[in-house]
């Protein structure tokens, strides 16, 4: 009989919960060490789109994501200044071409459904990797309080700034791309009744856009802003900042985006950095899982859907391999670094075209926006996503793994 193989996964945020989720259904031994002294969330809503959903399906949880998550009938882009839809997406239609809808969710909802999802999964608080050694036929983690652990595999899903991939590939080099962003969140009953929140909106204009939808079932109003400034370099999601900042910087935009600024209590601002993607993933029995492997732009939404994606099939090939753990890495990676690099360049590709600072450049990306939305683009008729982010959306991880 194989044994049954121990898994050790390093972070428990989105990505490491998904995969701890993803190995327990498949019977494997899975351990989780979370530095933080709770399993806990920013608080900042999260866009799901069609291809994260059917991987949330394929962990078996959807009903519970679909139960706190919010959908909105239409997914609008508006001019900065008018206010004019450039291009509005019905909700049915993310159904009916992709096999599942676009919905949001508070970070912390999502979390909470993987979280109490877990039944067998050892999750461990408070315990905060600095080293990790990824051997032959063992991997090696060791903590912050001196103590370590060995497994079978040790995956890093340890976020954006990495330990794990820093011990296995040495630091990486970001670049600052010279956009900033701000992050607000409202509750829904604080802004002015004749602003329409109900819908998803994308405001696009000179050197910036803006993204707001609802959130917690309509109750809360989740807002992005990003802007091209090199005002700020910080790579960190937590900074507060005041009120002030978007309000000037957005000041002559539409006051139906405006207006809605000061409705959130609490704002964050955290600087853009972009990486390029690693070529491998795993050094012996130690790999990467999510932001760890593949930190990407925003502009796509596919962080936490790629890193979603990665759990299910990390935990398939483990199940179908125990024996042959290494070949069930290279599996790994085989299926997943070549979508995820992908997700990396179209959303570093998005993010020239989202801030437009010319008239004429901004209304033929509106005019191209507008007839693919309504069209469909050339060839792929399919795909009347405005970014064309149907191969995005249309991947079933599900099918993928069986
Ligand atoms: C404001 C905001 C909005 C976003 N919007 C979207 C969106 O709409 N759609 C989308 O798909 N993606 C979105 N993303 C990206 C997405 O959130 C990330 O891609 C996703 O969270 C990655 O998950 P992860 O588990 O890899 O990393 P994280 O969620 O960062 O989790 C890493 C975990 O590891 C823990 N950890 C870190 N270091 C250690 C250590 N040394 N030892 C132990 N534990 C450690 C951390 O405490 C954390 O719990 C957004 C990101 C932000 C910040």
């Amino acid at each position: 009989m194989p044994r049954t193989p121990r898994v050790a996964i390093v972070g428990g945020g989105i990505g490491g919960l998904a995969a701890a989720l993803a190995l327990e259904r498949r019977g494997v031994e899975t351990i989780v060490f979370e530095q933080a002294p709770t399993l806990s969330e920013i608080g900042a809503g999260l866009n799901l789109t069609p291809n994260a959903i059917k991987a949330l399906r394929a962990l078996g949880v959807e009903d519970q994501v679909t139960a706190v998550a919010s959908g909105s009938d239409f997914l609008n882009i508006r001019s900065w200044k008018s206010g004019r839809y450039i291009s509005r997406t019905r909700r049915g239609d993310f159904k009916e071409k992709f096999g599942a809808p676009n919905l949001s969710v508070h970070r912390a909802d999502l979390l909470g459904v993987l979280a109490g999802a877990l039944k067998t999964t050892d999750v461990r608080t408070g315990m905060r990797a600095v080293a990790i050694e990824g051997g032959a036929r063992e991997a090696m983690v060791r903590f912050a309080d001196g103590s370590a652990i060995e497994a079978d595999i040790v995956v890093g899903a340890d976020g954006i700034h990495s330990v794990v991939r820093k011990c296995l590939f040495g630091s990486d080099a970001p670049r600052f791309t010279g956009c900033i962003c701000w992050r607000g969140m409202a509750p829904a009953d604080a802004v002015p009744r004749d602003i329409a929140i109900a819908d998803g909106a994308m405001w696009m204009g000179p050197h910036g856009h803006v993204v707001h939808y609802p959130v917690r079932r309509g109750e809360l109003l989740n807002i992005v802003a990003h802007f091209d400034s090199a005002g700020w370099t910080e790579e960190s999601w937590t900074r507060e900042c005041d009120v002030s900042e978007p309000v000037t910087t957005y000041t002559r935009w539409h006051s139906d985006l405006t207006r809605i600024f000061p409705c959130s209590a609490r704002w964050y601002k955290w600087a853009l950095y972009d990486r390029d993607p690693l070529e491998k993933w795993s050094v012996g029995r130690a790999t990467l899982l999510g932001d760890s492997a593949h930190a990407m732009l925003p502009y796509l939404g596919q962080g936490a859907a790629m890193a979603i994606e990665d759990a299910c099939v990390l935990a398939a090939v483990v199940a179908k391999m125990p024996d042959d753990l290494d070949a069930a890495l290279a599996d790994y990676e085989r299926v997943r670094a070549p979508r995820a690099k992908a997700a990396v360049f179209g959303s570093r590709a998005r993010a020239k075209e989202n801030h437009l600072a010319s008239p004429w450049a901004q209304l033929k990306r509106n005019v191209k926006f507008a007839l693919r939305q309504r069209f469909g683009a050339g060839g792929r008729k399919r795909d009347n996503t405005a970014f064309q982010v149907g191969w995005l959306y249309s991947y079933d991880v599900g099918k993928e793994v069986g």
